[in-house]
Order: structure tokens, then sequence, then C-alpha cells
């Protein structure tokens, strides 16, 4: 990519990747390494900066000085758009879903700090926020803009997730991401070499949207689409942000046992999930898997029960 584009961002790449030590896999002739994607930088990690990158070349090419993007009040997309934006020199706005509250969540204080300019969409509307005539009133508010869709999955972000594998230089099977939109898992898969396998692990409960989208991203990116992944929907521990005690069990003591942190909004589902597998020999022994550790852990979610973080 253009260097041009990533000055004032340096993420650190390739993200390291680090095999875990742990007689739960021993056990059972399977090894996991973690490839640490948290890393490549504090405030646009992992898959948020991969799914950006060459959406920040394009949308700097064309001569855009504005970013706009959309998201949950607690979204890590928006707060990577944010810090993004800053670092690069765009102006950036965030469209949330549903009404302002005051104080600001951590996430949304930050994004502010980092000068994003803030403007709420009622529920209605944010389910077409990307018809024509939602986007039209945007830009008579905001002037012109460079849209990155929600959780930031595009064709560009398929892309950038697609060269993750090619960073990988020990041999392997399989690849484990947690998958949100699907972007991530869509571009893990397009970017493997022959004969290995992406798993990707639904956080949201329900439904049989993420296969469509992972196609229709992957579609959208290359013109096909393969058939090197798949979905696994057993892990979502009650849906997106919800857990269980046993979620939360497994992140006290992968924290005690690796000395690593797991998001449980994603990661921590996805590496339980990964460890069962094991456990219940659906990963077979003699298997080798990369399981990505994409973010870090977020900003405290008040009223969403215990925090495990901070
Ligand atoms: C955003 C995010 C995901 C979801 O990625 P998708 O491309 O939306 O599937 C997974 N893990 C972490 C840590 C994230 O921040």
């Amino acid at each position: 990519m253009n260097p041009d584009v990533t000055r004032g961002l340096e993420p650190v790449l390739p993200s390291p990747v680090v095999e875990l030590r742990d007689e739960r896999l021993e056990r059972h002739g399977v090894r996991v390494l973690v490839k640490r994607d948290d890393l490549i930088h504090p405030d646009v990690p992992g898959n948020k900066w991969r799914k950006l990158k060459y959406n920040l070349e394009v949308a700097r090419e064309r001569g855009f000085a504005t970013l706009l993007t959309f998201g949950g009040a607690y979204s890590n997309h928006v707060r990577a758009v944010a810090a993004a934006g800053r670092a690069l020199g765009f102006a950036t706005v965030g469209v949330i879903r549903g009404e302002e509250r005051l104080p600001l969540n951590p996430s949304l204080e930050f994004a502010v700090r980092q000068g994003m300019r803030l403007t709420y969409m009622d529920r209605t509307t944010y389910r077409r926020k990307t018809d024509a005539d939602v986007v039209a009133g945007l830009r008579e508010r905001f002037g012109e803009f460079y849209l990155i869709p929600e959780g930031g999955s595009n064709a560009l972000a398929v892309k950038g997730c697609a060269e993750l594998p090619g960073e990988i230089d020990v041999d392997y099977d399989l690849v484990c991401c947690a998958s949100g939109t699907g972007g991530t898992l869509a571009g893990i898969a397009a970017g493997l070499p022959d004969g290995k396998r992406a798993l990707g692990f639904q956080v949201l409960k329900g439904g049989d949207f993420l296969s469509e989208e992972v196609r229709r991203l992957q579609r959208e990116a290359y013109g096909n689409v393969g058939d090197n992944w798949s979905i696994n929907a057993d892990f979502h521990f009650g849906g997106y942000a919800k857990r269980t005690p046993e979620l939360l069990a497994f992140i006290d003591d992968f924290r005690a046992r690796h000395g690593i942190e797991l998001d449980r909004i994603y990661t921590a589902k996805m590496m339980c999930g990964t460890f069962r597998l094991v456990e219940t020999k659906q990963i077979p022994a003699g298997t080798t898997a990369i399981a990505i550790i994409a973010g870090l852990v977020p900003p405290r979610h008040p009223g969403a029960g215990v925090a495990v973080s901070r």
C-alpha cells in the first residue's frame, strides 16, 4: 500500500504468533498457536486495522477529507475509525444507533477525544442507514464523506483481512476467528493457501445471516465464493455481549495460564469454542490451529453485569 497512508499510525506487522502450552490441548494431540493481532496498534487493533487499511488508502486517493461510519454505542469499529482518522488527518463522523446518553460511555468519549463528531440515529432509520435518502440527508449535514459500513466490512475490508494468512510462517491446518459481521472470516478464508481451512465462531445468536454475509462479501471482493470455511454457531453464550459463568471462568483461567486477557464479546467465545471442540475431538488429534486474537478488551460496559476487564 501507499506508505504515506499509514504514516502517523505505524501498525506493528506482522503480528506475533505464539504457541499455547496447555495440557488440555497436549492431552488431545492438538496444537493451538495464537496470532496476536491485538498488538497491531493500541487504538486500531487487529481486524479493525486490517479492515480499514485499503478503505483509508482509497479514501485518501479519491481526495476525501472526511470518513463517516455507523455503529452501536459500544462499537470497537467506531472507536478505531476515530483513532485512525485522527492519526491520518481525516475528519470523522460517527453515526450512532439510538439516542444520545450522557455522560458518554468510555468508547464514545474516546472517539470524541479523537475529534470525531457524533450524531445519533433512531433505530427505525438506522435499519435503513445506507438507503440513498438517508445517506443524502447525512451528506447535507456533513458534506462529502467516504462511507465505511457498520463494522467496517466491505470488499476492501475483506482484501485487507486476506493478508493475514500470508504472515503465518509455521505449518498449520486451521484458522479460528470470532465472527460478528463476517468480514474477517471472509477475508482470512480467501487468503488461505490450498488445503487449509477457516472456522468462524458466530458471537451473535440465531439465524443463518452470517454465512449469507460471508458469501456476499467474498462475491463482492472476488466475484466468487470459496468452500474452505465454515461457521460454528454453538458458542455465542447467549448472544452478542452476553456471557455465562462458564465463559467468565474460561477467561479467568486463560489469564492465569497464559497471561492473556481475552475480550468477552469476541475472542473469549472463539477461544472457549476452540478448546471445547478439541475436548470433544471435533478438532481431531494432529491438528495445528491458529487462533486469532483480533482485538483488545473493550472498555467496561455499564449495566452489562460483572466487568471482567480493568
Ligand atoms: C470487530 C471484532 C470482530 C468481528 O469481526 P467481523 O469482521 O465483524 O466478523 C472479532 N473480534 C474482535 C476482537 C473484534 O473487535
